[in-house]
């Protein structure tokens, strides 16, 4: 494998736009690094795209929808340009999850193992999803045919975040594209090195102008695309103050969007939860993806009965993580995305201590690397559910720690967010894990499992988590104009105005 590193990295890639089938030339109007966190090294430079450049992906998008053959395409040619694409990301599994690693510090074991076979699978779930879904007839008013159809909605804007940068965005680009629609992606500036390949690999498959992508900063080339006039709706993935922004500009296009945001989740474990398997999923829920994910149950709140066993438990296990080279095997924890987010959680550890917060294991900047931007996976034990390390979004390795009482005070405690995307509910008692899942104001709750995502059902937010669900129906509303055809089965009475004598 590091073999494949080293070719992948011998010489920087180029990361340019992609329009109407074809890379951009790039242009030297705005380059900067694409930076691999583990080294520090510049593996890539990207040319960023300018408003121009934006606006002829989204001209080239606007054709193709407006005059090409994919709005009028079969559900069988639909679904096999997206098992095409499928297969070709599981063809390049390797290349895409080391390029993955490579951008992000995510271990490879991650990337390899979920993140790359996960993007694929979008392409085959909506293929087979599009073939099922429909609208609905309505017969029961005699003489009447009310019929609802779902239609594509045009030029979708899709912006995907840094923490699973092919994955998420696979998503939404499978979702827009089942349903017939066209669309420019942009992907974060700091890793967009797995979908600018996704985009060489599956050259050919779809006419041009279907699939467009433009490389560049937020404030630039996503400030461009999310204003710009020809775009009817924006599928965004990120941060919870960048979704307030594009939907303040979409509100004055009255355009549509779904945000899937940040979130604090609360992993909650009663006394009678099995222990073990309870360790094993906060440890994974806190830690995996370097603890960079949106559904990270990383606020825990433990019964005050196995507090003590828990905590010492869970402590034992953070101090063993092993940090290190993501792309070497048995590496647990990788660098953190960049020096800001490290500085990030060297923040949060200290406003935890000053708050009141007990360090638990880590707190520190790694030190044990010449390179990288590492941080030590970090727990702690908080009084209260007030402090910022339980009220804000991390993003890191950092868990925190809570002890409660009963059911009723954990309930309101974990519900005491902002946020409001995932609840974890450990128990083995059947009637109160679901009290508790009804009770939590969150999108997801997930019942003594660590993380699932099924395509099958949606996944977003209550609160400020976000507007919308990803997933089977969540991503036909998403991404589709519901329209409704009223037809006179036989002819039926109306007033009849206009009819008096002059
Ligand atoms: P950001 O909000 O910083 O960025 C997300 C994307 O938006 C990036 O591509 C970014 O580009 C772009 N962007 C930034 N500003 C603008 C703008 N004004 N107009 C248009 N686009 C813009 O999020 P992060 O990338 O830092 O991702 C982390 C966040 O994502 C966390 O809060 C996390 O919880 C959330 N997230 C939510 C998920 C969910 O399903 N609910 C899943 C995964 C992550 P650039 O980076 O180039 O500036």
């Amino acid at each position: 494998m590091s073999k494949l590193r080293d070719e992948l990295t011998r010489k920087p890639l180029r990361i340019s736009g992609y329009v109407n089938g074809a890379f951009t030339e790039p242009k030297a109007v705005e380059e900067m690094p694409v930076i691999d966190p583990t080294t520090e090294q510049r593996v890539a430079t990207l040319y960023e795209s300018s408003a121009h450049e934006v606006d002829r992906a989204v001209l080239s998008a606007r054709a193709a929808f407006d005059k090409g053959p994919w709005g009028r395409a079969t559900v069988a040619e639909r679904q096999a340009a997206l098992m095409a694409i499928h297969d070709a990301i599981l063809a390049h599994a390797d290349e895409l999850a080391m390029l993955e690693t490579i951008n992000t510090g995510i271990p490879l074991s991650q990337t390899r193992a979920v993140h790359i076979p996960r993007a694929a699978y979008n392409f085959r779930f909506f293929g087979e999803y599009i073939n099922q879904s429909g609208g609905d007839v309505f017969t029961q008013e005699p003489g009447l045919m009310s019929i609802v159809t779902f239609e594509p909605i045009g030029v979708c804007a899709l912006i995907g975040p840094w923490n699973m940068p092919l994955g998420l965005t696979a998503m939404k680009i499978a979702g827009a594209l089942a349903f017939g629609n066209a669309c420019v992606v942009k992907p974060s500036e700091l890793t967009p090195l797995t979908v600018t390949r996704l985009f060489e690999i599956i050259a050919g498959v779809l006419p041009h102008g279907v699939m467009n992508l433009v490389n560049g900063r937020g404030q630039v080339t996503g400030t461009a695309l999310v204003s710009h006039p020809g775009i009817d709706m924006v599928s965004f993935t990120g941060g919870t103050v960048t979704g307030a922004a594009i939907l303040g500009t979409l509100a004055k296009g009255i355009k549509g969007s779904a945000m899937e945001l940040g979130g604090k989740s609360a992993n909650i474990v009663f006394a009678d939860a099995d222990f073990d398997r309870a360790i094993d999923a906060a440890l994974m829920s806190s830690f995996m993806n370097n603890g960079q994910m949106c559904l990270a149950g990383s606020r825990i709140f433990v019964e005050r009965s196995i507090a003590d066993r828990f905590v010492d438990t869970f402590t034992r296990r953070v101090k063993a993580l092993r940090i290190g080279d993501p792309t070497l095997q048995g590496t647990e924890i990788g660098p953190m995305i960049n020096h800001a987010q490290r500085e990030r959680m060297a923040r949060y550890a200290q406003s935890g201590l000053a708050e009141g917060a007990t360090l638990l294991a880590g707190g520190e900047r790694y030190s044990k690397v010449n390179a990288g931007y590492y941080f030590e996976p970090t727990a702690m034990l908080a009084p209260t559910n007030a402090l910022s390390i339980c009220q804000e979004e991390i993003f890191g390795p950092f868990a925190a720690i809570q002890v409660f009482d009963d059911e009723e005070e954990v309930i309101g405690r974990a519900n005491d967010s902002d946020f409001g995307l995932v609840g974890y509910v450990w128990t083995q008692d059947l009637q109160r894990s679901m009290r508790t899942a009804s009770a939590l104001r969150t999108g997801t709750v997930l019942v003594n499992t660590p993380i699932v995502r099924d395509l099958r059902t949606g996944f977003g937010g209550y609160k400020q988590s976000g507007l919308g669900r990803e997933g089977a129906k969540g991503s036909q509303a998403m991404f589709t104009e519901m329209k409704t055809t009223i037809i006179a089965r036989e002819p039926r009475s109306m007033p009849r105005l206009g009819l008096a004598e002059a």
